[in-house]
């Protein structure tokens, strides 16, 4: 299949992971298989109801399998078109998409790895971990940190998953801090590049994943290059 393609995608299931975020998963119909990496991403296609195409990009939210299946984490922006759409899907529902796209994927040769994400900003690295962490000769018993930031509890997408991918595997270390925590939150708080100056510290060369909006992006960039990190060692992919 070409990325360039345009091929139908039915809804399969649809999960909540909070108010106003979903997690989707798609079948691909027009193969048995999808070929993609993890960290890249789709673009969907809907007509508005004037009759206007849109186009939107979309992070895979799982790992490359042997299937035809792949999945969205969905966050409803106010007044968006194209977020309400998706959320809105019945399972059975079709959309039009091209791709996969994007550079945004595990540069060899593996190193110990910090994976600094926000919202749905977390969709590729689910993919990327998943991928990783299915095969030590993929994953190489390197260290990884994840850094999720969200504002409260109930905005954790993935929590129970990423706790159980944390303990069965002592070198992926899952560390989700809030901005708005209620006071029985036992982990961190505050912003994700607070707590990204005691991962890195006094490691070898490491690599930087980043993804969420452009704010979030710019500011832990400029703090890993204040680090004194080579720009080559951060990889970034902003949604805005
Ligand atoms: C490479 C890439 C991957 C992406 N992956 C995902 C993903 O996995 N999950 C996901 O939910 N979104 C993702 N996005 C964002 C997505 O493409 C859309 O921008 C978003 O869903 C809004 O589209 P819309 O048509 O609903 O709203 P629009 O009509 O495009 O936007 C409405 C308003 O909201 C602002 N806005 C746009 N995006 C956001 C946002 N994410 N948060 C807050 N305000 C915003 C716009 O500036 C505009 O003012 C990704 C973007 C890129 C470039």
């Amino acid at each position: 299949m070409s990325p360039f393609q345009t091929y139908t995608a039915r809804l399969v299931r649809t999960l909540p992971l909070s108010d106003f975020t979903k997690h989707l998963e798609f079948e691909i119909l027009q193969a048995p298989r999808f070929g993609f990496v993890a960290g890249q991403w789709l673009s969907l296609k809907q007509n508005t109801p004037e009759g206007e195409e849109i186009t939107r990009a979309y992070s895979i939210a799982s790992a490359p399998e042997e299937s035809n299946r792949f999945a969205l984490c969905l966050n409803r922006v106010q007044d968006g078109f194209m977020s309400n759409f998706l959320c809105d899907m019945k399972e059975g529902q079709e959309i039009r998409c091209q791709g996969p796209f994007g550079d945004f994927i595990l540069r060899p040769p593996l190193r110990d790895t910090i994976f600094i994400a926000t919202g749905t900003g977390i969709a590729p690295f689910r993919a990327m971990l998943h991928w990783l962490l299915a095969d030590p000769a993929r994953h190489q018993y390197k260290q990884f940190w994840l850094v999720f930031g969200n504002r409260t509890e109930n905005d954790i997408y993935y929590h129970r998953e990423f706790q159980e991918l944390a303990s069965k595997h002592p070198f992926f270390h899952y560390l989700p801090t809030l901005s708005r925590a209620g006071p029985n939150w036992q982990g961190l708080r505050g912003y994700v590049q607070e707590h990204v100056p005691a991962v890195v510290h006094g490691r070898g060369e490491m690599h930087a994943y980043i993804c969420g909006l452009e704010k979030m992006v710019k500011a832990n960039r400029e703090l890993l290059k204040s680090l004194g990190w080579d720009r080559k060692s951060i990889l970034y992919e902003k949604y805005d």
